[in-house]
């Protein structure tokens, strides 16, 4: 069965290291953060000394210049392991932005530091509680003044906040109705989080059910240098979506991984737990739901792979990346089920960690982006059905 979990055999050595890595930070470990709702600094420092977070950022700003499939490789490991990348995963791919749309002078002057982990730029600033999925009705503005844009509004679920150096803010520049198109005269800005701290910039956590070190941001005239705008005025938010399939895709290799930490977890305990003279996982009824979620998980997985094929290759993946994440998130929960139920009562039970790596797949069926939002891209741009929103 162990073969069966760890394929694909792309980037073995990596997974193999990674597997060490996460090794060091056993059930415990975990389960203790999430008691606290702590943030897992060793575990972060460890990934980030082994540059595993610095992996798909070119050579020449010191990185690793590893494919969108190696960071994948490495985030399923981590989550396979019995751990969760959440909380440093966006160290991969937010500095995507700056890498395409970025001057020279802001490669040159963050790519390196984000490279070698000096600078953490993992705070995403999208979502605010009024506009929740709807992003072009996002109300946060930044208006130009001179050499400095001043910020005023609001963001929530900026995850990492408090563990971040930087945040890609995604504002208004120009108001909804002066706009010629609803997804223009929105801006990114690279925020310095800690000069803004205290100054124009408030972080509030939010405690969820999982442990995610997640926060709600309330900005009050916060000046931003205007040489921190990303790219063009005004076409932030395509700045956005064009590293939306690169997340997607990510995410789904740790929901692949999720999966086989439930699959591996729930097979063993099947065979282990004697009842009425027998392993419970000689009974169908106990079988069956496991091998559905493999057979689930195997599919996501496939289209996974396909997904980061074309990626890598400069090919659209749309399709790929948003199905691949709704698939292996469907997996991951339905491995959750399919395990906490085979473990009966010991599931419930904090020790065994199935139920804390159930709160945490949770997450990806609506994070980045909700099941919903997936059929509808589904529906509209690949069956050319009519716009539902
Ligand atoms: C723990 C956590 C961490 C997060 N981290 C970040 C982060 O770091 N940065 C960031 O910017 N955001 C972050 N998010 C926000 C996340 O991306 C949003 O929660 C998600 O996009 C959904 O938005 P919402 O919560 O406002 O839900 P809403 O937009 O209010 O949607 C509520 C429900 O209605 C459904 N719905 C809405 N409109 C339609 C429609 N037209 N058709 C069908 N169904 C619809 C949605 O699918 C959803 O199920 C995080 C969220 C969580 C919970």
């Amino acid at each position: 069965m162990d073969q069966q979990l760890r394929q694909p055999d792309d980037h073995a050595e990596i997974r193999e290291e990674v597997g060490k890595l996460c090794a060091r930070f056993p059930g415990e470990y975990w389960r203790k953060l999430d008691w606290d709702r702590a943030y897992p600094t060793e575990f972060v420092q460890a990934l980030t000394e082994a540059g595993y977070l610095g992996a798909l950022i070119p050579e020449e700003y010191g990185g690793a210049g590893l494919p969108l499939s190696a960071g994948a490789a490495i985030l399923e490991e981590v989550h396979r392991s019995g751990g969760n990348a959440a909380a440093c995963h966006a160290q991969m791919y937010i500095m995507g932005t700056i890498l395409r749309h970025g001057s020279p002078e802001q490669k040159r002057k963050y790519l390196p530091k984000i490279a070698t982990g000096e600078l953490r730029l993992q705070a995403f600033g999208v979502t605010e509680p009024t506009s929740g999925t709807d992003t072009t009705a996002l109300r946060t503005f930044a208006k130009k003044e001179g050499d400095k844009y001043v910020v005023n509004g609001q963001k929530i679920w900026t995850s990492r906040a408090e563990h971040s150096d930087l945040m890609l803010l995604l504002a208004r520049t120009t108001p909804r109705d002066q706009a010629k198109k609803r997804t223009e005269g929105l801006s990114t800005f690279i925020v310095d989080m800690k000069a803004a701290l205290g100054n124009g910039m408030t972080i509030r956590p939010i405690r969820t059910m999982m442990n995610h070190n997640t926060t709600e941001i309330f900005f009050d005239n916060m000046e931003v240098p205007a040489e921190n705008l990303v790219g063009e005025e005004g076409s932030g938010f395509r700045y956005i979506l064009d590293g939306m399939n690169a997340e997607r895709l990510l995410i789904s290799s740790e929901s692949v991984g999720d999966a086989k930490w439930f699959i591996r977890k729930a097979v063993d305990y099947s065979k282990e737990r004697v009842l009425f003279g027998r392993p419970i996982g000689q009974n169908q009824g106990v079988q069956f739901p496991i091998a559905r979620a493999y057979a689930q998980m195997r599919a996501g997985e496939a289209l996974l792979h396909q997904g980061l094929a074309k990626f890598e290759s400069g090919q659209p993946c749309g399709e790929e990346a948003n199905m691949s994440k709704m698939l292996c998130a469907d997996a991951a929960w339905a491995a959750g089920e399919a395990c906490i139920q085979t473990h009966g009562g010991f599931g419930f039970a904090e020790e065994y960690d199935v139920e804390r790596k159930y709160r945490e797949a949770r997450l990806y069926q609506v994070a980045p982006i909700s099941t919903n939002m997936i059929l509808s891209y589904v529906g509209q741009h690949v069956l050319g059905m009519p716009r539902s929103y």
